[in-house]
């Protein structure tokens, strides 16, 4: 392990707790691997460098440690422990176990689905100790049966592939507080679901949707209208640009044995689909608005910092009145307080009241040092007379 001697300024950062590093912490960035980092000869902690998506490294230990098998096992079965409560529900099957730095090691994500585990890489770096974490995983999980791996940097030769174990079919469902949701471990980068969502599910499970004709925007396989549906719904409309979406959203209705007169699924872009509906008259007590942080369609592109607002304004036109609005967000760049921002332009003179915030769930452990790292922001939002 290299020494590495650093600057006041990135020395103050590690001691307020924030462990990600960025490019102007330490500069021309080290080769990757791990480094001691030491201030005025004394030791501060061990990180290691590889590029990444967001930052050029990680602080890992504030304690002078070898990084071996037992600091792999260790860690893995913390974060195993810290979720206690989630192994024990017989509702719910799938769920992170281990999230970046908010478990000790940014970097990494590991999630379950049933008796399979979910890798995540997040830079060549952490792929290159794959043989070392999995051994440490495989040791705190026995349980486990399989894995499969996503590589989510770039350039890389392949996305997605089997990692060890026995292998699972190509679509299977996994339970969510009693919901029945399809998934699939080895296709691209998305897996059927986003777990970080599972809060907000639950809320269109145990309430908000009740005896209400929702849309869901950006719909992708019809998670939350599935949520909604089974908290009672009298109707859904699911939309999204992606042709595929419709086959996957049919398999989760199908999955619970849903209506699917009552719970429609429409392959459009969503601004079109906005003026489809107002033309037509339709009205939505509660319309859901999810997008990705970036898109683009074949004639413009939409970003969720300057254009969220679009959304909001659109839907006031086929919003019911009282109507509810969920405003969502994963951006990790749009703080909370631009969101607000966003939210504001586009409700213009209307009135609104905020019912309730979410950000990510206890399985998404978050770095509470780092308000980066908690990037979820779903917002219910009551419009008023
Ligand atoms: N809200 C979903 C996840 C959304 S993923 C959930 O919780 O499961 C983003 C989705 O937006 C993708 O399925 C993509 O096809 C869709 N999308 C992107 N641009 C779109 C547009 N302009 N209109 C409709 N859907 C769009």
């Amino acid at each position: 392990m290299i020494n590495l001697q650093i600057k006041q300024k990135f020395h103050q950062k590690i001691k307020s707790g924030v462990d990600l590093i960025d490019e102007k912490d330490i500069n021309p960035a080290p080769e990757d691997g791990y480094a001691r980092l030491t201030y005025n000869g004394d030791f501060v902690a061990i990180a290691y460098f590889s590029p990444q998506n967001k930052g050029i490294g990680w602080i890992i230990s504030r304690e002078d440690k070898d990084i071996n098998q037992d600091f792999w096992v260790n860690l893995l079965s913390l974060a195993k422990e810290k979720r206690s409560t989630y192994f024990k529900s017989p509702l719910t099957t799938a769920f992170r176990v281990f999230n970046q730095d908010g478990d000790g090691f940014g970097g990494l994500t590991v999630d379950l689905y049933n008796e399979y585990a979910l890798f995540s890489w997040y830079n060549p770096f952490i792929l290159s100790q794959k043989k070392i974490i999995v051994e440490a995983f495989q040791s705190a999980y026995p349980e486990i049966l399989g894995a499969y791996e996503k590589i989510r940097f770039k350039p890389s030769d392949y996305e997605s592939a089997h990692l060890f174990g026995e292998k699972k079919e190509e679509k299977f469902t996994i339970l969510e507080n009693g919901i029945n949701y399809s998934v699939f471990l080895n296709d691209g980068l998305m897996t059927g679901i986003f777990l970080d969502q599972h809060e907000v599910r639950d809320s269109l499970i145990e309430g908000l949707a009740l005896g209400k004709d929702v849309l869901n925007t950006f719909s992708y396989t019809a998670a939350f209208s599935v949520a909604a549906a089974a908290g009672g719904s009298k109707s859904t409309v699911s939309v999204d640009l992606a042709k595929r979406s419709r086959e996957l959203s049919t398999d989760n209705f199908e999955a619970n044995g849903f209506d699917l007169e009552a719970n429609k699924f429409v392959v459009m872009d969503i601004f079109e689909y906005f003026k489809y509906a107002d033309r037509h008259d339709l009205k939505f007590d509660l319309i859901i608005l999810d997008p990705p942080s970036f898109a683009r369609n074949k004639k413009q592109t939409f970003s969720v910092a300057k254009d969220y607002h679009k959304l909001i304004s659109d839907s006031l036109s086929i919003l019911s009145e009282n109507g509810t609005i969920i405003a969502s967000t994963n951006a990790q760049n749009l703080s909370p307080a631009k969101f607000e921002e966003q939210i504001k332009k586009g409700f213009g003179p209307k009135k609104y009241k905020i019912k309730e915030k979410f950000s990510l769930p206890a399985d998404f452990a978050v770095n509470i040092h780092d308000r980066q790292s908690n990037y979820l922001k779903v917002y219910i939002i009551e419009v008023l007379k």
